[in-house]
């Protein structure tokens, strides 16, 4: 197959040479995000490999099929940025990477609570400048607390295991229950009941018109004073204007996000040199209770490998004409 790799970074050429070796595809790869512009690069390719942000939508969809492409090989797991219908209806075939290092995202929710809990970031700083007071850095134990996960798929199971070793009781909430994580101790509640009794609030489900906001005035109101909130799933399960008035006001107590609602003109880029547009979240920067990373929960090594080697074998799938096992319905 010929391949069109949109969005490219240097840890993505890495790890695809690196799991290159028994496979036959042509990779070009451009910097360029994929959108209705970029899309004519694609000429020439059967394949496009598009990440998270490169935009789906139908007008690049219509030019992707125009210069030839077939086949759109998501190297992520939600495809929220896909308009499928059109996809469908333009008999472009999708396929994604369903799971790739549960652990990997699971336990970035950890880092980002480990962190506000224990306000390391904070220590790190004063450290480094010879700076020995612990005024101030006073944290909570994790042992103990009631921890609530809402989507126990792949990662929601792996962050419920780490939560309940962690001696946390674990509350989960999700349209199917899950007999395994039940065994192990976690117990199914109600969506209202979740947000009621959680300490630290983890999200995990993805991205779809139900979920749209989950976190809005009326659910954060049900929520305890002083809690955690973090999300590693996706920008727009939070409504990002409450979840300020939340902050200003001490119903949040921390809040840890690696995605953002507006992070698709932000995220992936060295924006240094540049003045910040975004007033969002610009304003979410100025708590010391917040802490932001730019969608790494899932740059691990071991998660970069099996991106590579299950676009790959996605590829070959579609090459050979063999079923689609992880093809987007
Ligand atoms: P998954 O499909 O294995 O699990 C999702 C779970 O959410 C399922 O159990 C599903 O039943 C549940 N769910 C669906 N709709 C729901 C609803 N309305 N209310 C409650 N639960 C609902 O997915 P996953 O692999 O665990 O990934 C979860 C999300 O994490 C992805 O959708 C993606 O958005 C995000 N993600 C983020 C990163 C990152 O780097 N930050 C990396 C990978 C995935």
């Amino acid at each position: 197959m010929r391949v069109a790799f949109f969005s490219t970074k240097s840890y993505d050429k890495i790890s695809f040479a690196r799991n290159a070796d028994s496979y036959t595809h042509e990779f070009t790869f451009f910097e360029a995000k994929l959108d209705r512009h970029s899309a004519v690069l694609a000429e020439g390719h059967d394949a496009v490999c598009a990440f998270v942000n490169d935009q789906l939508d139908k007008q690049t969809l219509k030019s992707l099929k125009e210069v030839g492409v077939e086949l759109i090989a998501l190297r992520c797991a939600g495809y929220n940025q896909v308009d499928l219908d059109c996809a469908r209806n333009l008999g472009i075939s999708i396929v994604r990477v369903p799971a790739y290092s549960p652990e990997a995202v699971a336990e970035h929710a950890f880092a980002l609570i480990l962190t506000l809990s224990r306000k390391t970031h904070k220590a790190y700083n004063r450290v480094r400048e010879n700076n020995y007071s612990i005024e101030g850095l006073t944290g909570i134990n994790l042992h103990g607390k009631t921890v609530g996960v809402i989507g126990t798929g792949a990662i929601g199971k792996a962050f419920c295991r780490i939560a309940l070793g962690f001696g946390c009781k674990v509350l989960a909430y999700d349209i199917y229950e899950n007999e395994e994580l039940k065994s192990l101790g976690v117990s199914y509640v109600t969506l209202d009941e979740i947000m009621q009794q959680s300490t630290i609030l983890s999200l995990h489900c993805p991205l779809t018109p139900d979920t749209k906001h989950l976190i809005n005035k009326n659910t954060l109101e049900k929520m305890q004073d002083g809690c955690m909130l973090i999300n590693t799933s996706r920008g727009a399960l939070i409504e990002t204007k409450s979840v300020i008035r939340s902050l200003k006001n001490g119903k949040i107590g921390f809040l840890g996000i690696d995605v953002y609602e507006q992070e698709e003109d932000l995220f992936f880029q060295n924006r240094s040199e540049e003045i910040l547009q975004d007033e969002q979240i610009a304003r979410l920067m100025t708590f010391p209770n917040v802490l932001i990373t730019g969608h790494q929960a899932f740059l691990t090594k071991e998660a970069l490998d099996q991106i590579a080697k299950t676009t790959l074998d996605n590829l070959s799938a579609f090459e050979q004409g063999k079923v689609l096992e992880n093809a987007v319905k």
